[in-house]
């Protein structure tokens, strides 16, 4: 079997792949996980990345893979197109389709069966409650343990946002009753960058960072000079939406980062601002809530003045 998840994986992707690949192999499954792109050095430390498959640097390998797999277990996304260049492979197989994930709006018919539940606060969660569910508690050792604990962390913004359920801390508590080490997996997630992210983060935050207080909104912009004069490498970005949210009274906060092929947005809100729609209304894109994220094929300031034209309809921002 194969297990893939979103292009760029986050903490939960790859997280909830590699405890779920841990686990089929302690059943004796042969099992291998393929990434559809690189991922980030703060997810690189986890159990198991070492065997990761990189579609887009052993595509002929991760191709025989695909096409010798009974079953694909799809995890933390919810449509193919977020596999990128893997899209077109994942949707010509044939074989069982397997969807566990927690986004909004599941593409449902490209998937065999599965679950999908926005009340998870992170697909980790519910690959804990496959392995409970399976009356397999007692093969919960510590790299899986450490896998998930650091999915849950990643997606509940460190046991902050609303998805953290009163069944989060029991998982927690679980786990650390089975050995997790938790301090050692806040140090890989968060510090675990070079000088130059920080840097950056300084830069961003005098220079492109703007305030539009009558729509309780801050949006920043980031242009490809700055990411190639802070020398900024994948996952370096990660986080950055959610500074602004530190300032009384802002409740929407935009990233956008041209990339070489598109303007990438991520959308975070507080309380009653739907992420996920406006995402999908304006910017290709979709997600949960209160975090969701986009692209756009215009330009860095095209998109900006869309940005903000579509802003001035969003109401209930204003109040
Ligand atoms: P981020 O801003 O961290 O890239 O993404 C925030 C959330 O929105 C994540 O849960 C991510 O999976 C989802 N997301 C990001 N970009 C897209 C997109 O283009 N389409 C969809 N459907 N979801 C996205
Ligand atoms: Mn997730």
């Amino acid at each position: 079997m194969v297990i893939t998840t979103h292009q760029k994986p986050d903490a939960d992707a790859m997280g909830s792949s590699l405890a779920l690949a841990h686990y089929f192999q302690k059943k004796g499954h042969e099992v291998r996980v393929i990434s559809p792109t690189n991922w980030a050095g703060f997810v690189n430390w986890m159990p198991g990345t070492a065997e990761v498959i990189n579609y887009e640097q052993q595509i002929t390998k991760a191709n025989q893979l695909l096409d010798a797999a009974d079953v694909l277990f799809c995890l933390d996304f919810n449509i193919f197109y977020r596999t990128k260049s893997m899209t077109e492979k994942l949707k010509s197989l044939t074989c069982t389709k397997v969807l566990i994930d927690h986004h909004q709006e599941p593409d449902t018919a490209s998937f065999t069966f599965g679950v999908s539940d926005t009340s998870k606060s992170s697909t980790c969660e519910m690959v804990y409650d496959f392995i409970i569910g399976a009356g397999d508690a007692d093969l919960i050792d510590e790299n899986i343990a450490t896998c998930i604990y650091a999915g849950v962390v990643g997606d509940t913004g460190s046991f902050r946002f609303a998805s953290t359920h009163a069944g989060v801390h029991a998982l927690v508590a679980d786990l650390k009753r089975r050995g997790l080490d938790h301090g050692k997996i806040h140090e890989g997630l968060y510090d675990n960058f070079l000088e130059n992210r920080l840097r950056f983060i300084g830069h961003v935050l005098l220079h492109r960072m703007e305030i539009l207080y009558e729509y309780n909104t801050a949006l920043i912009a980031i242009p490809k000079s700055d990411l190639v004069q802070f020398n900024i490498r994948t996952g370096d970005t990660e986080g950055l939406v959610n500074y602004p949210q530190s300032i009384q009274g802002i409740r929407f906060a935009a990233l956008v980062i041209d990339r070489d092929e598109e303007r990438k947005w991520s959308f975070r809100s507080k309380g009653a601002f739907d992420c996920n729609t406006f995402a999908r209304a304006y910017f290709e894109g979709g997600g949960h809530y209160n975090a969701a994220g986009g692209r756009s094929s215009q330009t860095l300031d095209e998109t900006v003045s869309t940005f903000k034209q579509v802003l001035s309809q969003q109401l209930s921002l204003t109040q």
